[in-house]
């Protein structure tokens, strides 16, 4: 018999930790050199205590922050009455948790999920069978339509479609049945898209690709030509929505309402995993038993996380917060093109930023905004992309801004 032996444990440094992982963790990352213990709103904590502005926010999967009290409170109790069900049985959460998803997207059906590649690769499963049993597609014939610098998960026919080398690069053979045409491209879009077409799948703003927004009239346009051609418009607002942009969804931005809407991320308040495929029933009223399904989807504790996460997001006050902060990022970032940045993108609290490629990698300058305590990724080259939690502060926000001015200034 050991004794029991109280109080903290963990006594390795962030050194021991990072080189512990290399020979047992598989190195499909390249994460910064920054080992988190603990996190509480806008700030995490490292093994040795300093503390950093996570300007990063889990790439949107922490829209309310670390630990958001009614979050948390959410959680601890439905741990405390029940957890899983599998959807062998009904659940007392589901119901609500579909019921206000809806309504605060204005769609009718909610399919629960996971992570975000299951909402696309579940959302592309049900286009395919609209397309065959409602369009009229002949058998394995459908096509459905993406942009090119799409990010849509890492599942193998996710990556099928993906114009990124790295991701695709000795994982084939791939699924068929996809076209690839350029993002804000609206002729390209109308050539690509047939009689087999099932679908046009896109991101209304790009993240992985920089922060990339189309012009203005596109994604109207993509809704207009979906709706003459008789495919589906499939919004991946995986990483875009739940208030990122000042509003519910980027689409909103346009007043466009999809055929089906892809939502992850912020759906499961950084807590557990929680995604849906939300549609018109039409649409997803194509799926009966057994033709798809998840063990962990629209379990009773995503199922309360994610209610108390559309809960916030009925209050409007994150949307607001993103689009008034949002204003400020905006300024900020104007303030430093020609001083180590050659330009930016930004909607809401979201901004990709193209530092001068003189002062270094997007990599680089990361690195150097850990040292002065704030937390970016990088997306490709000289990109970085700032998505702080919605309930950052002016002052935070204007400190992040300062640091990443001081960080061109000196250079990298
Ligand atoms: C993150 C992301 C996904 C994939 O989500 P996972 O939970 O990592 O599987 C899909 N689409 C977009 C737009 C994303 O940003």
């Amino acid at each position: 018999m050991t004794a029991h032996i109280d109080g903290p444990v963990r006594t390795r440094s962030s050194a021991d930790l990072i080189s512990a992982e290399e020979p047992v963790l598989a190195h499909n990352y390249h994460p910064l050199p920054v080992v988190v213990a603990r996190a509480e709103g806008t700030w995490v904590q490292d093994v040795e205590g300093r503390r950093y502005l996570d300007m990063l926010a889990g790439y949107s999967a922490l829209n309310f922050g670390h630990r958001h009290p009614a979050l948390i409170e959410a959680a601890h109790r439905q741990l405390d009455r029940l957890t899983l069900t599998s959807r062998a049985f009904h659940n007392d959460r589901l119901a609500e948790f579909a019921e206000r998803l809806a309504e605060l997207t204005g769609l009718d059906m909610v399919l629960p999920m996971n992570t975000g590649a299951e909402a696309v690769e579940s959302g592309i499963k049900v286009a395919r069978k609209w397309a065959y049993e409602v369009k009229g597609v002949p058998a394995d014939r459908a096509t459905i339509v993406v942009a090119a610098e799409n990010f849509h998960g890492r599942t193998t026919t996710i990556v099928s479609f993906s114009t990124d080398e790295t991701a695709r690069a000795g994982f084939g053979p791939f699924t068929p049945g996809f076209r690839i045409v350029p993002f804000n491209d609206l002729a390209a879009l109308e050539r690509a898209v047939d009689e087999t077409t099932a679908a046009v799948l896109i991101e209304p703003i790009q993240g992985e690709a920089g922060v990339v927004i189309p012009d203005e009239g596109y994604l109207t346009g993509v809704r207009e030509l979906t709706r003459r051609a008789g495919c589906l418009f499939v919004a991946d607002e995986i990483q875009s929505g739940l208030g990122r942009t000042g509003r519910t969804l980027a689409l909103e931005h346009e007043g466009v309402v999809p055929d089906v809407l892809l939502l992850g991320k912020a759906l499961g308040g950084g807590i557990v995993p929680v995604s849906a495929v939300v549609a018109r029933r039409d649409v997803l009223g194509v799926l009966r038993p057994g033709e798809h399904g998840s063990t962990f989807g629209g379990n009773p504790l995503a199922a309360a996380v994610g209610t108390a996460v559309v809960e916030l997001l009925e209050s409007g006050e994150f949307q607001r917060r993103a689009a008034e902060l949002g204003a400020i990022l905006r300024d900020g970032l104007t303030g430093l093109v020609g001083r180590g940045v050659v330009g930016f993108r930004s909607r809401g609290l979201w901004a990709g930023v193209d530092v001068d490629p003189a002062l270094g990698t997007g990599r680089e300058v990361s690195a150097r905004l850990m040292r002065e305590g704030v937390l970016v990724k990088d997306t490709h080259g000289s990109t970085i992309r700032l998505a702080p939690p919605l309930t950052i502060t002016e002052e935070e926000l204007v400190g992040a801004l300062g640091a990443l001015e001081k960080v061109l200034e000196r250079g990298v």
